[in-house]
């Protein structure tokens, strides 16, 4: 299903107007992956490990990757996070 279908259904969906374009082939039909590091953090003492915080906690975001659903290529974008290919 498209996404212009889902909000029919959904009219709170947000749906973000953006400038990717894929930088071979200059299409608009991409998937996008923005990632980040999950983390648990651990502590030894004395030879014993004890678990200090979080379950895969969502921590910081390291990159957005495009893939171009025409042409197939694949790319890392300049913004880190998908938020800088929004038009406002
Ligand atoms: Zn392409």
């Amino acid at each position: 299903m498209k996404v212009t279908e889902v909000k029919k259904y959904i009219p709170q969906l947000d749906i973000k107007k953006s400038k990717a374009k894929c930088p071979k082939c200059r299409s608009n039909n991409l998937l996008i992956l923005e990632k980040s590091i999950h983390y648990q953090e651990w502590e030894q003492i004395d030879g014993l490990i004890d678990h200090v915080e979080g379950y895969m906690n969502s921590g910081d975001v390291i990159g957005t990757w495009g893939t171009c659903k025409s042409c197939g290529h694949s790319w890392i974008f300049k913004s880190l996070q998908i938020t800088g290919l929004f038009i406002e």
